[in-house]
């Protein structure tokens, strides 16, 4: 190992171990579910975004064991070389279909498919339009084109309407939000979005990585919960959060899509997705839309949830989407009622900057259509005992 570069790294490491301590990976055991083993004990589990529960749906497993007998797991090929297979076109097609676009191209992850779609589809000429609290994959894939960039203060419409009005030279405008924003659970207000867009001649870009299977009647997403099925230009999402497996896609036109499968380059080069992940995602989408009971159970489990946790005392961010953010500013409250409920049988994690600002720490709790009541009443029962811990801090 070349000493400069270690000694540097080592310095860092010390420092940002002395600032903040050390991210470490926490590891559990067994499947994905509304429990997970940890250290010998089972947990409720409300850090996982298995909203539906199809990460374990005995359906979605065995489409991937199917799929693995008869394909093998690994292509050692690019989608555009020998890596397709007819699996591939299946998903896309099942995806355009989910979310009332005309076609749709898969990824290896939602972060690659945000880190290639500005580039392909944006030259110089062009301005995007990005909401301040966008996921890091869309701000990575806006750095890697050449198209100008304007951020607007977090759903602020009247900020964007300014920075609309002052780039008509542009040749094409993109306004780029999250549909629903992952530390909060908000859902971005796509009508009004929508309306500015048509108003300034932009094209209106979503990434509905935590709506996807969840929001709207058939689980199209944001857009559909709205009533504006279809109604997004260019849509990206991910197969690894409510459907239970793991990629990515952008939905769109067929324009959108065809330059993308011509130069979106974490399309191009790159292995195709294993094609038991693809198959596992297509079933998942089939029990989208086959048991709307689903996201009447989650819906059901979240309101419990909510409510249970605001009777406690608790300040709870309004909403309705299973990202249940539980404010507990200031300090280490939000790790230290984490660490009780954790020590209680419960995983829920604690935010804190520079995941969101200072003075706005929370835990972020997450609820699945998978956890019974009772799994929900033991959450809750922690929850209460932990407000000790804040009444002695
Ligand atoms: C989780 C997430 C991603 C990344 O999705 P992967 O498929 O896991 O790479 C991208 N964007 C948003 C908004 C997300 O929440």
């Amino acid at each position: 190992m070349n000493a400069a570069l270690q000694d540097r790294l080592r310095s860092e490491l010390d420092a940002r171990r002395a600032a903040a301590g050390l991210r470490r990976d926490l590891v559990v055991s067994g499947p994905q579910g509304p429990t997970v083993g940890m250290d010998g004990e089972t947990l409720v589990n409300l850090a996982a975004n298995d909203y539906l529960g199809l990460a374990a749906a005995p359906e979605v497993l065995e489409s991937a064991r199917r799929a693995l007998r008869g394909m093998g797991l690994g292509v050692s090929a690019g989608r555009v070389l020998c890596g397709s297979r007819e699996i591939h076109g299946e998903l896309e097609a099942g995806i355009a279909e989910l979310v009332g676009a005309e076609d749709a191209v898969l990824y290896t992850s939602c972060f690659d498919a945000n880190l290639g779609v500005f580039d392909a589809l944006l030259g110089q000429e062009d301005v995007v339009f990005s909401d301040a609290l966008n996921h890091a994959s869309l701000i990575d894939g806006m750095r890697l084109a050449s198209a100008r960039r304007h951020v607007f203060a977090h759903a602020d419409l009247d900020d964007l309407e300014r920075l609309l009005a002052g780039s008509a030279d542009a040749r094409n405008r993109v306004i780029v939000t999250d549909g629903v924003f992952s530390m909060d659970g908000e859902i971005a207000a796509l009508p009004r979005l929508r309306e500015l867009a048509r108003r300034y001649d932009a094209a209106l870009m979503v990434d509905d990585s935590h709506a996807t299977g969840v929001l709207g009647p058939t689980g199209a997403g944001t857009a559909e919960r709205f009533g504006l099925h279809g109604g997004v230009d260019v849509l990206t999402g991910t197969l690894g959060k409510a459907l239970g497996a793991a990629g990515g896609f952008v939905a769109g036109d067929r324009a959108v899509v065809e330059t993308l499968r011509q130069v979106s380059r974490p399309y191009v080069f790159t292995n195709a997705m294993a094609p038991p992940l693809a198959a596992a995602a297509l079933t998942a989408i089939r029990l989208v839309r086959e048991r709307p009971e689903l996201r009447e159970r989650l819906a059901a489990n979240t309101a419990w949830l909510r409510a249970a946790l605001r009777d406690l005392g608790y300040k709870v961010l309004p909403g309705d989407h299973p990202i249940i953010p539980v404010m507990l500013p200031g300090g280490t409250a939000a790790r230290d009622v984490a660490s009780a409920v954790r020590r209680d049988g419960v995983l829920a994690f604690a935010l804190s900057h520079p995941v969101v600002p200072v003075g706005e720490e929370r835990i972020r709790v997450q609820v699945s259509a998978a956890h019974t009541i009772d799994q929900l009443e033991l959450a809750a029962a922690a929850f209460g005992r932990a407000r000790a811990v804040l009444a002695g801090s």
